[in-house]
C-alpha cells in the first residue's frame, strides 16, 4: 500500500509538471490556463486491475487537443515508470451547451467512470454473436479491409465461426475481396441472411448497393443502416464477428463502437507518417471509449523485390515500431506489401486460402494472437 501511495504521489507531480510543459505546446488548448486551472485538471488517479488510470478534465478541449495531451503525457510517465501501463481518460466536468454534464466529478472511482464523450450508451449484444472484434484505421487505402478479410479466414481455418462485417459503407470492398455478389435474402422473422465465402458469413454495403452509384446518405441514417447490418442479421451462432470500420474516427464509427460490447480493437496503418498520425487518433478514440485495443497492424511493411530479394522500404521503416513504443501497444504483425495479397484479394481468392504461402502464414499468426487475446479478454471478465 506504501509503494501504491507513494506512487501516486510521484505519479501526480509528474502530471502536474507534464502539463505545465504541454501548456507551452501550440495546439495544446492549455495555453492560456493558470496555474490554478490547470492544476484542476488532473481530477484523478487510479490503481486499476491492469493499470494507472489517469482522469483529466477535458472542459473546453478539442479532439485534436486531448490526443496531443494524451501522447505527451503517456511519453513523459513511460519514460518515468517503463514498466508501469498507463491510460488516460477525458472527462468533463462543467455542464456543455446542451446542459449535459458528466457526473460524478473528482473523485471518481474506476467503477462509475462515466464515459470519457460525456455520453453513457448502453451496451447492446448482438444476438448470438459470442465476440465482436473491429479493425479500424484513421485513413483509408491502407489495407483495413485486406486485413479483416484474411483475418476473418485465418480465424475461420483455426476452427472458430465467423462472421465478417463489411461497415464501410462508402466504399464496401467484401463483394470483390470474398468473390461473391448479393443480394442478401430475408428469412421468416425478416432478417437479412448473410452470405457464405470461403467458411465466412459476410454482410456488406455492397450487397445492398449499386457497384456503380456511391451512398448519398448523411450521418444519422448510415449509422441507422450499420446498426441493421448488426442487429437484423441471422448471424446463427458466431464464435468471432469481425467488423471492418469505415475509416477515420468520425460520428459513424462513435456511435457504432459505443452500442456495441467489444472485445477488443485492431488498428492497421502503413509505416507512413500521414498514415500513423490518423492511426494516433483512432487509438485515442478506442481509449477514450473505453474499448481494449489489441495491438497495430503494419501493412504494406517491407517490399522485397522478387526478382533479386532486395528489400525495399517504399512506405519507410520503423514507423509501427516507434507508434508501439510510443502508445505502448504491440505490433501484432508486419505484413508485407506484396503483388499476390493484392491480387488475391482483387479476384476473391485472399491470400489467406493459400495456407503454404509466407503471406498467408502472416495473417494465421494474427489470426492466432487475436483467438488468444479475446480468450484472454473473456477469461478477466
Ligand atoms: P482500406 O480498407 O484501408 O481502404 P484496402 O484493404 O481496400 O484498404 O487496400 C487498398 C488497396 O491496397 C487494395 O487494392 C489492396 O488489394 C491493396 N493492398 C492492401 N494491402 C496490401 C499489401 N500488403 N500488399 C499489396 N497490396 C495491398
Amino acid at each position: 500500500m506504501e509503494t501504491a501511495n507513494r506512487n501516486e504521489k510521484d505519479l501526480k507531480s509528474i502530471v502536474f509538471s507534464a502539463l505545465s510543459e504541454i501548456k507551452q505546446k501550440l495546439g495544446s488548448g492549455l495555453e492560456r490556463e493558470s496555474p490554478d486551472k490547470l492544476r484542476s485538471r488532473l481530477l484523478d488517479i487510479v490503481r486499476g486491475e491492469h493499470n494507472w488510470q489517469i482522469h483529466v478534465g477535458s472542459d473546453g478541449l478539442e479532439l485534436d487537443n486531448k490526443i496531443l495531451i494524451e501522447r505527451q503525457l503517456l511519453s513523459q510517465l513511460g519514460e518515468k515508470f517503463p514498466q508501469d501501463p498507463f491510460t488516460i481518460y477525458f472527462r468533463r466536468t462543467q455542464a456543455d451547451a446542451k446542459g449535459n454534464k458528466q457526473a460524478p466529478t473528482s473523485p471518481v472511482s474506476i467503477n462509475t467512470s462515466p464515459n470519457p464523450f460525456g455520453i453513457n450508451v448502453r451496451k447492446r449484444p448482438i444476438p448470438e454473436v459470442k465476440n465482436i472484434i473491429v479493425v479500424a484505421s484513421g485513413k483509408g487505402g491502407v489495407g483495413k479491409s485486406t486485413v479483416s478479410t484474411n483475418l476473418a479466414i485465418s480465424l475461420g481455418k483455426l476452427g472458430h465461426k465467423v462472421g465478417l462485417m463489411d461497415a464501410d459503407v462508402y466504399g464496401p470492398s467484401g463483394p470483390t475481396m470474398l468473390g461473391t455478389k448479393g443480394p442478401m435474402e430475408i428469412d421468416e422473422d425478416g432478417k437479412l441472411i448473410p452470405l457464405i465465402a470461403h467458411n465466412v458469413k459476410v454482410v456488406s454495403f455492397g450487397f445492398l448497393s449499386d457497384a456503380y452509384h456511391p451512398v448519398i446518405w448523411r450521418g444519422p441514417l448510415v449509422s441507422k443502416a450499420i446498426e441493421q447490418l448488426c442487429f437484423d442479421v441471422a448471424w446463427k451462432e458466431l464464435d468471432i464477428l469481425v467488423i471492418d470500420l469505415p475509416p477515420g474516427t468520425g460520428d459513424v464509427q462513435l456511435s457504432l463502437i459505443e452500442s456495441l460490447p467489444i472485445e477488443g480493437a485492431v488498428i492497421v496503418s502503413t509505416p507512413q507518417d500521414v498514415a500513423l498520425i490518423d492511426a494516433h487518433k483512432a487509438l485515442s478514440m478506442f481509449n477514450n471509449l473505453n474499448v481494449p485495443v489489441f495491438g497495430m497492424v503494419e501493412n504494406m511493411s517491407v517490399f522485397a523485390c522478387p526478382n533479386c530479394g532486395h528489400e525495399e522500404h517504399i512506405f519507410g521503416e520503423g514507423g509501427g515500431e516507434d507508434f508501439s513504443k510510443q502508445r505502448n501497444i504491440p505490433i501484432l504483425a508486419k505484413i508485407p506489401l506484396d503483388a499476390s495479397i493484392r491480387m488475391a484479394c482483387d479476384t476473391g481468392q485472399p491470400i489467406s486460402l493459400q495456407k503454404r504461402r509466407p503471406q498467408a502464414k502472416a495473417f494465421s499468426m494474427l489470426a492466432e494472437k487475436i483467438a488468444l487475446s479475446i480468450s484472454n479478454h473473456s477469461a478477466e471478465h
